[in-house]
């Protein structure tokens, strides 16, 4: 049997590499080679956590920001060839409840995991995922495209959502501006009329975001809430976006919604805040997104193809998957880290 080497969560708090059977597609699967990984910071909920915070088996390989090429196709898939360059999502979709036939493959009912969360990710050489969960064949580099399979499209489904409402002379407010907030920011600065405010702790992630086309960026220092209200005028902002999810930041961001404005909760840093007559504008709507749907896939997939995204990345080596999420962890990227399993 061939194998190969992936980086899998061996236990909770402990990724190792490990040899591992190369993978079959069954029936509607496809074997993708696979060209390059991005590092998410969800990774590191996984790499930190305790037994029972996930409902996960383990071991299993990590890595959900896939791209690569088609190396296999399985009985019954249609429109691939071998070689193709794709780009993969990481959620498992049943194709028949209630979510997945409204095109929530995100939230399908039957699957509590995803490639690289609970099943098999990316950081090997081969990964087996669904026909239904790919989008390509793309003209894209795919030892780059990886990022857009999570920080490119859960941020692009957020923006989305409050599109609508950003007019010409509204406010949009981006807090954490990394792999999913500098998304945010391109999608804002071309789709929308909004002026937008980016806030971060890391001066070279408010660069970055200035040369996306933020309009005003703001250091989160102790004067963060008189610099973000100055920043976003007294009305507040229309969308808000919080791509860090820490309770100061929540509470910064409910803070500066705008009366009938929305806040997007994306970052999962496990924080909280307290919703009441005084902290809240009226009518403002929260929602939490988990993901992006294939349509939301395929959309930034063709953005990145007409050459309107740029997509900021820091390239590793497979063996140096660790380093990789140490420098992810202390914030210190200068883009997104991406791995590339085959070199
Ligand atoms: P990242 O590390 O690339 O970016 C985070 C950014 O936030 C960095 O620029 C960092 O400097 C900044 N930051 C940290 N603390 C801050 C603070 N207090 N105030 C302002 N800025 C601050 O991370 P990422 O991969 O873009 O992920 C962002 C968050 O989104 C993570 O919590 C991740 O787990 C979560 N996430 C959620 C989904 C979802 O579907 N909802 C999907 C992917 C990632
Ligand atoms: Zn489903």
């Amino acid at each position: 049997m061939p194998m190969m080497t992936a980086y899998r969560m061996a236990d909770w708090q402990r990724p190792e590499y490990m040899e591992v059977p190369v993978p079959t597609p069954g029936a509607d699967e496809v074997r993708v080679r696979v060209a390059g990984v991005g590092l998410c910071h969800s990774d590191i909920l996984f790499l930190d956590a305790t037994p029972g915070r996930f409902p996960y088996t383990l071991p299993y390989t990590l890595g959900h920001e896939i791209a690569g090429w088609v190396d296999e196709i399985g009985p019954g898939v249609a429109g691939l060839a071998e070689g193709d360059a794709v780009v993969v999502s990481s959620h498992l979709a049943c194709g028949t409840c209630t979510y997945c036939r409204g095109g929530f493959d995100n939230y399908c009912t039957a699957y509590t995991s995803g490639l690289g969360s609970g099943r098999d990710g990316g950081l090997a050489s081969y990964v087996v995922a669904r026909r239904r969960s790919i989008v390509g064949p793309t003209t894209l580099d795919p030892r780059h495209a990886g990022p857009l399979a999570d920080a490119g499209y859960t941020s692009y489904h957020a923006v989305r959502r409050i599109l609508p409402k950003l007019r010409p002379g509204t406010t949009a407010l981006v807090i954490g501006v990394g792999g999913l907030g500098g998304y945010a920011v391109q999608y804002l600065k071309q789709l929308s009329e909004a002026r937008v405010v980016v806030v971060d702790v890391a001066p070279h992630r408010l660069d970055l975001a200035t040369s996306y086309g933020a309009d005003v960026a703001v250091m989160a220092d102790e004067h963060i809430d008189e610099a973000v209200r100055a920043a976003v005028g007294a009305a507040g902002a229309v969308g808000v976006f919080d791509f860090v999810g820490a309770d100061a930041t929540m509470k910064l961001a409910l803070a500066n919604a705008a009366t009938l404005g929305s806040v997007a909760l994306v970052g999962a840093a496990g924080g909280s805040a307290i919703v009441s007559w005084e902290s809240v504008r009226r009518e403002v709507d929260v929602f939490i997104p988990q993901g992006g749907t294939m349509s939301d896939l395929a959309d930034v997939v063709t953005l990145a193809e007409q050459g309107r995204l740029r997509m900021v990345d820091e390239v590793f080596a497979f063996t140096d998957v660790p380093a990789a999420y140490e420098r992810l962890r202390r914030g210190d990227l200068q883009g997104r880290a991406v791995v590339l399993p085959n070199g």
